[in-house]
């Protein structure tokens, strides 16, 4: 995240939501700080036999409401400043979904398209070897982000074990046979879908013949793209880091995805238009959905958005300058801690299953993942309807209001 932290989206949400609640400076602080930030450093030996160093990172921003969760990420522009404010952002969204989880979040500064699978193992079991006395059911659970996947927790999970016996609730995300939850891969731009239903039948416009644009095609873009195409959206246009693509018609995501998996990119598929990725979002749209890294809409493309709603697949997609720039131009945006909480929803999901030793049926997840964010987002449009404010204002009251509670009850 380019953004400093006081001026981060983040920073400037908790702070305004503090103001129109009422709560003093001690909240905001409190509110602010990460509870524990952990730094390592991870030696491996490559494939090529020199050695490789490599820093991660864990930050457990809150666990008030319950232990800290939250995404580990590989990327090679993590670092400790992005990595807390994620962290932050997910005591936001487990208290706006009311799961009893707090908010943590890791990431390794690597590319992890330039490893090896061994590599890869070797990295994650030693990043656990350095951080297990930190993490676990009850005190910090990991899941997949950018860069890591179900293969990724399968390690963590293995690893983890070996030190304390068979732990499947110590990681989510994971295979199914090693305890994963039904509904977990497309939980996420599921989740996306079933937020988007609650708000066009909030302003009452219909989905069917309605237009989107998606900008990522890994885990969030493509289940999101699937979700909206379900509810009769049509996904005109959507871009991986290297390419895009454009069909009026709507875009073919089973064309596409084998295309991404034997061709690894976009570009030139059959019967699609292939653009120039930096004009994905001049395409007119009535929902735009960022779902790739941070910081992807900012002061030098705000003026050029051609939507009428931004929904945050990716966390914090929007610099704090830009989100105050769309507020003035109108465009509404469905902020990140609701957008995208199907994913943590469904792994509290996966963290009961395991705790319980039960395995849900698929119908159970789904059921269970609509009422829980239903509810989440149909409270953020009263709210939000109630106090003339914008969505992400409205979400913020509510998360920062539950979080409150919590820190008054424990006599903090
Ligand atoms: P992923 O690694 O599966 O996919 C990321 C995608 O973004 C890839 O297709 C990559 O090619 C693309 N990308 C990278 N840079 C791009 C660019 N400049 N333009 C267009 N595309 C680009 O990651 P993911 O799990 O889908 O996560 C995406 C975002 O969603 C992240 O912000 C993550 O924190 C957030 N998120 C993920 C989950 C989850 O369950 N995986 C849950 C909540 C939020």
């Amino acid at each position: 995240m380019t953004d400093s932290h006081a001026t981060s989206a983040y920073g400037r949400s908790v702070a305004d939501a503090c103001r129109r609640l009422g709560y003093g400076s001690t909240v905001e602080t409190l509110l602010t700080l990460a509870a524990l930030e952990i730094k390592v450093e991870i030696p491996i030996i490559r494939d090529n036999g020199e050695l490789a160093i490599f820093t991660g990172y864990r930050v457990q921003h809150q666990n008030v409401r319950g232990p800290c969760k939250g995404g580990l990420r590989y990327h090679p522009q993590v670092d400790i400043d992005d990595v807390r404010e994620l962290a932050a952002l997910m005591t936001m969204k487990t208290a706006l979904a009311d799961i009893p989880l707090g908010g943590g979040k890791g990431g390794v500064a690597c590319n992890p398209h330039e490893m090896s699978p061994r590599e890869l193992e070797t990295l994650t079991r030693k990043f656990v070897k350095r951080i297990h006395r930190e993490i676990g059911p009850n005190a910090d659970i990991m899941a997949p982000d950018v860069g890591t996947n179900a293969q990724t927790m399968g390690w963590i999970h293995s690893e983890y074990s070996s030190i304390y016996g068979h732990s499947p609730a110590a990681v989510t995300g994971k295979p199914l046979a090693l305890g994963g939850s039904l509904g977990r891969d497309k939980a996420t731009g599921h989740g996306i879908g079933i937020v988007v239903a609650e708000y066009a039948r909030h302003c009452n416009t219909s989905l069917q013949g309605a237009t989107a644009v998606v900008q990522g095609f890994g885990n969030v873009g493509l289940h999101a793209a699937q979700a909206l195409a379900a509810l009769g959206v049509k996904v005109v246009a959507i871009s991986d880091s290297r390419s895009a693509v454009h069909r009026n018609a709507g875009v073919d995501l089973a064309v596409l995805s084998a295309q991404k998996r034997s061709r690894g990119s976009l570009k030139d598929a059959e019967e699609h238009d292939s653009i120039d990725p930096e004009t994905l979002f001049e395409i007119d749209c009535d929902y735009l959905v960022p779902a790739a890294l941070g910081d992807a809409i900012h002061m030098g493309n705000v003026a050029r958005l051609a939507c009428r709603t931004i929904v945050e697949g990716a966390n914090a997609p929007i610099t704090a300058e830009a989100d105050v720039a769309l507020r003035e131009r109108g465009i509404a945006v469905i902020p990140d801690i609701l957008a995208n909480a199907g994913g943590v929803i469904v792994s509290y999901f996966e963290w009961v299953q395991n705790l319980q030793r039960q395995t849900w049926p698929l119908e159970r997840v789904d059921a269970e993942l609509t009422r829980i964010l239903g509810n989440a987002a149909r409270a953020v449009l009263v709210h939000a309807g109630e106090g003339s404010l914008d969505l992400r204002s409205a979400a913020f009251d509510i998360a920062v209001r539950r979080v409150k509670e919590a820190l008054d009850a424990t006599g903090i």
